[in-house]
């Protein structure tokens, strides 16, 4: 749990000699605790409160950083159970499993499609996370060759998943400097797995199957080897058990009741030969249970939409939905004469009707009003999005300097608001649109507006 105000003050100087820009230091402590300004702004902490600030404050789930670059994954650093208590801060990494089994062709084949995989959904670009190449073949030239073709047609960031440290060493001497996850530090291979990781910087995952009991312990035994960047894969088991052992695993962690548990985890959404619509499913309950890393045998775009779209819908703030803001929006190439309609600034909102649209292919001004980001009905009931509002938008957003028509479309699902909007736009024609955007294009083609 993160420290409050108090708890921080007392490893302060208590002299408010003001350096920090706060009256006093009981000031600089609350903001420290809002996280709202750094310890360092004050002068005068000494290196022991400081070491111990930084250690107490830390989250309860370590930051790990698989990757470089643009595409480097975060994963940890959650700090509650539930999101509506406060946001979880990083979606988990989907991940493609690849083995080296495979002819040269059959996995460039499946590597480009990892790269390619994806989606925008309310302006946000959904991407896979990770490729994990997996030395099933156990031979290390093969494994090397796998990584290379990895390499040629991905820059997604790698999982090595070797459990010879030798076969591991090598592949890292190609790879280290992309900051690879290496899979996995096993009861019998720790020493050697934690080595390497420790030698080439890389993050390491730490795989027991024997409960969380020995996963913790063993994962305290590499961290005492002076790895920290550590992952957790409690092994294949069913999906109860796996969610149990998530969800018990998230507990320890946030109570930290089990230093070893104190990193994020990964799992693998199936056994060998699972069909893939259980693989999906499994996928789905883990994004929503606190996995950090979710490894599918298989990654066609049907599985991917609706696991990309919950885990964007997981993983936004509860408190502070997706918003656009509040302007005039073209659609396509509107012009003096093209029509005008309003919606509300939640961006499902805006990105759905802006989307039907473009498919009406008729270029149009969409006004947003800003309601704080709530949907158009959420936003009405809420008396948010009401007449005043959509009349000051209108007046004030400057489309009447763009327009010559004085034809303005609400909403369907305030159809109710019309009569009132008219009577604030007197100059305006105020029409009804269809409750459903998927009605939008037949509306905007069958309508003068
Ligand atoms: S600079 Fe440090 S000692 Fe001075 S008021 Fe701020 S917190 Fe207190």
């Amino acid at each position: 749990m993160a420290l409050t105000g108090i708890q921080i003050y007392k490893h302060l100087p208590k002299t408010n000699c003001k350096e920090c820009g706060f009256p006093t230091c009981l000031a600089f402590a609350m903001k420290l605790a809002q996280k709202q300004i750094e310890l360092d702004k004050c002068p005068y902490v000494s290196a022991e409160a400081k070491a111990l600030l930084a250690e107490e404050s830390a989250p309860p789930i370590r930051k790990v950083v698989i990757g470089v670059g643009e595409k480097q994954l975060e994963i940890g650093e959650e700090t509650v159970l539930f999101r509506h208590e406060k946001t979880f801060v990083h979606p988990p990494g989907i991940t493609l499993q690849v083995e080296d089994t495979l002819g040269a062709d059959e996995l460039a084949g499946k590597l480009k499609q990892a790269q390619a995989a994806g989606f925008e959904r309310v302006g946000q670009q959904l991407r896979l996370g990770l490729v994990m190449v997996k030395n099933t073949s156990k031979d290390k030239t093969k494994f090397l060759q796998a990584i290379d073709v990895a390499q040629q047609n991905t820059d997604l960031p790698l999982i090595l998943a070797s459990s010879d440290a030798a076969v591991m060493e090598v592949a890292l001497e190609k790879t280290a400097a992309n900051k690879p996850l290496i899979y996995a530090a096993a009861p019998d291979n720790y020493e050697a797995m934690a080595a390497l990781a420790k030698k080439h910087a890389c993050p390491l995952t730490v795989c027991h199957a024997g409960g969380l009991d020995k996963l913790a312990e063993l994962a305290e035994k590499v961290s005492g080897l002076g790895v920290n960047d550590l992952v957790l894969d409690p092994g294949i088991h069913s999906l109860g058990t796996t969610l149990a052992q998530l969800t018990q695993a998230r507990r320890a962690a946030l109570k930290k009741s089990a230093k070893g548990l104190g990193f994020p985890v990964m799992v693998f959404a199936g056994p060998p030969g699972i069909d893939p619509q259980q693989e999906t499913l499994r996928a789905g309950v883990y994004i929503m249970k606190y996995a950090a890393v979710i490894v599918l045998r298989s990654v066609e775009n049907w599985q991917l939409l609706p696991l990309f779209t919950l885990k964007q819908n997981i993983y936004t703030d509860p408190q502070q939905p997706l918003q656009v803001e509040e302007d005039v929006y073209k659609i396509g190439e509107p012009d003096e004469n093209s029509p005008i309609l309003i919606t509300t600034n939640f961006s499902l909102t805006y990105f759905i009707v802006a989307g039907e649209i473009e498919n009406s292919k008729i270029p149009a001004w969409l006004l947003i009003a800003d309601v704080e980001g709530m949907s158009v009905l959420t936003a009405w009931a809420a008396d948010k999005f009401n007449a005043d509002k959509i009349a000051r938008v209108v007046n004030t957003c400057g489309i009447k300097e763009q327009v010559k028509n004085r034809n303005l479309v609400l909403p369907g699902a305030v159809a109710v608001l019309s009569g009132e909007v008219a009577e604030l736009l007197p100059d305006w024609k105020v029409m009804v649109g269809p409750r459903e955007a998927s009605n939008l294009p037949k509306f905007m083609r069958e309508q003068s507006v």
